[in-house]
């Protein structure tokens, strides 16, 4: 007897999204089951292209469908939908774009612009539309770091047809002002740029606008921040700037505007040497994590201070374009999968607020990690153990679900060498082995720990 509708999607249950805490079949991100004999078809709808586990999620529904009784064919289409944030100030200036996303800091030279411009191309090429807003009225950067040549054109209907970058629909100050010619903006005249810029501008359908705003946090910034309708914001600073709490002041800013924060990026963290790759703490790194772990901040990620960033940006072809599979350019785009996430979390109503999350991890010594979550529990892990658990596309067979990792290749003292967090679901491990593909979720890390404490 042919399977029913009802017994795939009560199999695809199990299934959860990592960032929102609730089964896909109950967000309704299955879609289009199709039952032809033995073979089944169906499509997860995911919230963005750019999720980081769709392979892992892909795989599961698969082992899952092909369990069922009378199933010997399944076919997945994995498809993605960017939700709106509601607003009707956003419906009423700019309907079709989605999600807006100023990038802020709390003073100039952290690397702003830099990061605006290969997010918005990381996103670009993860499968999304995207548009770019140079809103930084003093030092309008975004037409030479993404090599602009044309100016926007006036298009038939009276709009203006921003030009298009490796995939970024972009506009900037710097169009419209004679170079050189000191701008000195007011109140109103802002407002007005705004409104030009957002309802004025052809921007089309966009599933995220970045927007690259001024340093600093004065009044500019937040009558910038009142006229646009935003999802959420991305504060960028360097790991001396968290020190001395000048991001603070952005996150303040935006707590005043009743903006949630997506999430903090720490640029020019750790020093890569050009000539042999060793990576040197300069300034101390890791401070935005530990800043996140203790507010509640997303964090988004670590951009190292590497030369090829500043020479691929000057050259008007920013790094994730010029050279994607640098260890730079993979940074940002970690960096654009979390904000994402964060995004999606935003327009989905939230995060589940009762799921486990690391408050801390640590490494007490080489062959241990420590995870303290946030309801108390006190996770130890093997190193080698964890490694042996990876469950990426090399270490896991996708269709069969076993165990292609030859375990006595992996060396005893085998332990990671970076640890990095994955929005607010997951852990990524770079091993000492060379292995750096395994993302754990933390469902799976709290299923996997041993020695375990409850409360204290
Ligand atoms: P902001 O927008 O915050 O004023 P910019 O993005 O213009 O800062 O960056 C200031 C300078 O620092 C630029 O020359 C840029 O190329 C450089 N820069 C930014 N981030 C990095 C990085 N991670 N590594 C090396 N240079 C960087």
């Amino acid at each position: 007897m042919a399977v029913k509708q009802e017994d795939i999607l009560k199999v695809l249950s199990q299934i959860k999204d990592p960032d929102l805490g609730k089964d896909i079949v109950a967000l309704g991100f299955v879609k289009d089951i199709k039952i032809c004999d033995d073979a089944v078809s169906f499509s997860i709808e995911l919230t963005t292209p750019a999720c980081p586990v769709k392979d892992q999620m892909r795989d599961q529904a698969y082992h899952l469908a092909m369990a069922l009784p009378g199933v010997k064919h399944v076919n997945i289409n994995m498809t993605a939908q960017v939700r709106q944030t509601q607003s009707q100030q956003k419906d009423e200036l700019i309907p079709l774009v989605k999600n807006v996303v100023p990038v802020a800091s709390g003073k100039g030279g952290v690397g702003k612009s830099t990061v605006s411009a290969n997010l918005a191309i990381a996103l670009s090429k993860l499968g999304a539309k995207v548009g770019l807003m140079d809103a930084d009225v003093y030092g309008p950067s975004i037409p030479i770091l993404m090599g602009s040549k044309e100016a926007p054109k006036q298009g038939s209907n009276g709009k203006i047809i921003p030009p298009v970058c490796y995939g970024v629909k972009i506009i900037s100050m710097a169009f419209f002002v004679p170079k050189g010619e000191a701008v000195i903006w007011r109140g109103p005249m802002l407002t007005k740029m705004v409104d030009q810029f957002l309802g004025m501008v052809d921007w089309g359908e966009l599933d995220y606008l970045i927007v690259d705003l001024p340093p600093g946090t004065g009044d500019i910034q937040l009558s910038l921040c009142q006229r646009i309708p935003l999802t959420g914001a991305v504060i960028v600073s360097t790991p001396q700037d968290l020190a001395f709490q000048v991001a603070e002041k952005a996150i303040i800013m935006f707590k005043k505007l009743n903006t949630p924060i997506l999430g903090l990026v720490e640029n020019m963290s750790g020093f890569i040497c050009s000539h042999c790759g060793e990576r040197e703490e300069i300034f101390g790194s890791g401070g935005a994590r530990r800043y996140g772990m203790a507010t509640n901040v997303p964090f988004l990620g670590e951009i190292p201070l590497a030369t090829d960033i500043r020479v691929f940006s000057d050259g008007g072809k920013p790094i994730v374009e010029s050279a994607p599979d640098s260890a730079s350019a993979q940074a940002f785009i970690k960096v654009a999968e979390n904000l994402a996430a964060q995004v999606s979390i935003q327009t989905m109503g939230g995060a589940d607020p009762n799921r486990p999350v690391p408050n801390e991890i640590t490494q007490p010594s080489q062959s241990e990690v420590r995870i303290v979550w946030n309801d108390g529990r006190e996770s130890i892990y093997s190193t080698r153990d964890l490694r042996l658990a990876c469950q990426c596309a090399s270490c896991v067979d996708e269709v069969t679900g076993q165990k292609r990792l030859n375990e006595s290749t992996v060396p005893k003292d085998v332990h990671p060498v970076a640890i990095e967090p994955v929005g607010r679901y997951a852990i990524h491990f770079t091993w000492s082995d060379g292995h750096r593909s395994g993302i754990y979720t933390f469902e799976h890390l709290r299923s996997l720990d041993k020695g375990v404490k409850v409360g204290k």
